[in-house]
């Protein structure tokens, strides 16, 4: 079965085709400036050349309808007609308490999916025009919703509980949730895998080091505690959003700068993380060039970066009361050998040990800790496409 895997932002949307059979790829690309001036497509069949289509997209029924021309084009498609789609599967960001797993789209679950729009006001009332564009466009195909946040809700209350008043849990279901769960559960699943070691005996601390960067504990095949939070503000220092900081602070420079609260938040999500305390780049790479060529605040940058990746990772060990496996993943955690040499420094006291010329290797799953290593170091490029597919696969 050919299963189209959708993953809609606001204004850009992200899309493969994959064969459930084969798990291959057989087109992918990006809508971009969706509702804006200028709107164009990228469209790659496997194995031939990209092709880049400025054409307007005032809606995300048009982009997904330029999407289905594409795949279906007589010339450069890769498929006769939308017969040949069986099932679509959605990225939704957040599923609330209401979803443990990924579901059959409905009307029911579209209506769970809008009650948590207040939890995600960015992401989850796109996830949804995208759901609707496709209904609309190709009605009968079934469809599944992936989210983000129900790998995570295997989290014990101690972990997700917040030391606020318990009234807002209650009433407001204010507690951490977590993010990236597609991508946690498929790298720990596969590092299990890959070592040929038990999933449902295994303590795993999963690094997904990228743009947006979380670490999760995942405890017998479980998520028992992770880094992002109610938002995916939380937990580490990122690109660009700065990760845990004293509340204090926000009052503070609100006073300070004459902010307002949205002001704030668009520095911590948007103006903060590596790219705020460097001064330079979000960019790993610009920031490990910058600091090449002794740019101090990159390096701290970086410094501070690894430093409180390692801090989660001690946490997360004192969590599950060991740690078997470290599992790096996503654009940092998959290409930077130093971000990675970083955090493991730290993680001598844990009998970690590096084997340097395993982690110069890039784009394969690897193990990266030497032999004699107490805990398995390894690097597990992410496939959150491919996991989207195999959910959509198994409930249809
Ligand atoms: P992601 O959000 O997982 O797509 O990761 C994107 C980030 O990965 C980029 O912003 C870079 O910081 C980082 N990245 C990608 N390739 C490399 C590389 N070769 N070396 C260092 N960092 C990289």
């Amino acid at each position: 079965m050919n299963i189209l895997v959708i993953n809609c932002g606001s204004s850009s949307l992200k899309y493969q085709l994959i064969n459930s059979d084969s798990e291959a790829v057989l087109a992918k690309g990006l809508c971009e400036r969706i509702g804006i001036e200028g709107s164009q497509i990228t469209y790659q069949p496997d194995g031939k050349e990209k092709e880049v289509t400025v054409s307007p997209m005032p809606t995300h029924t048009q982009a997904i309808k330029l999407v289905l021309d594409a795949l279906t084009n007589e010339k450069s498609g890769v498929i006769k007609s939308l017969d040949q789609v069986g099932a679509v599967g959605h990225r939704v960001v957040h599923g609330g308490e209401s979803f443990t797993s990924s579901t059959i789209i409905t009307e029911e679950a579209i209506q769970a999916i809008e009650a948590c729009n207040d939890l995600a006001p960015l992401h989850n009332p796109a996830n949804l025009i995208g759901i609707r564009a496709c209904q609309e466009l190709m009605p009968g195909t079934p469809m599944v919703a992936v989210f983000d946040t129900a790998f995570h809700q295997t989290m014990p209350e101690k972990a997700y509980l917040y030391g606020l008043p318990y009234e807002y849990y209650e009433t407001y279901k204010i507690r951490r949730y977590g993010f990236h769960g597609t991508s946690h559960s498929y790298v720990s699943k596969r590092a299990a895998q890959f070592l040929g070691k038990p999933y449902g005996q295994l303590k795993t601390i999963v690094c997904h080091l990228g743009n947006g960067s979380s670490i999760s504990a995942v405890q017998n095949g479980k998520s028992v505690d992770t880094s992002m939070g109610l938002t995916p503000l939380e937990g580490l220092i990122m690109g660009t959003r700065s990760g845990d900081v004293d509340p204090g602070v926000m009052q503070f420079l609100m006073h300070k700068e004459n902010m307002d609260i949205d002001q704030m938040l668009n520095v911590l999500n948007k103006k903060s993380g590596v790219f705020g305390v460097s001064g330079v780049s979000s960019d790993f790479r610009d920031l490990g060039d910058a600091a090449a060529d002794g740019n101090k605040r990159a390096e701290i940058a970086l410094e501070s970066f690894a430093y409180r990746v390692a801090k989660y990772v001690g946490a997360y060990a004192a969590a599950m009361n060991g740690v078997d496996v470290i599992a790096f993943t996503a654009g940092v955690g998959e290409n930077d050998k130093n971000a990675r040499r970083m955090v493991c420094s730290y993680l001598a006291f844990l009998g970690i040990t590096l084997d340097e010329e395993a982690n110069s290797t890039r784009g394969k799953e690897i193990v990266i800790s030497t032999p004699d290593s107490k805990v398995t170091v390894v690097v597990i490029p992410t496939n959150e496409e491919l996991a989207i597919a195999r959910e959509t696969l198994a409930l249809v």
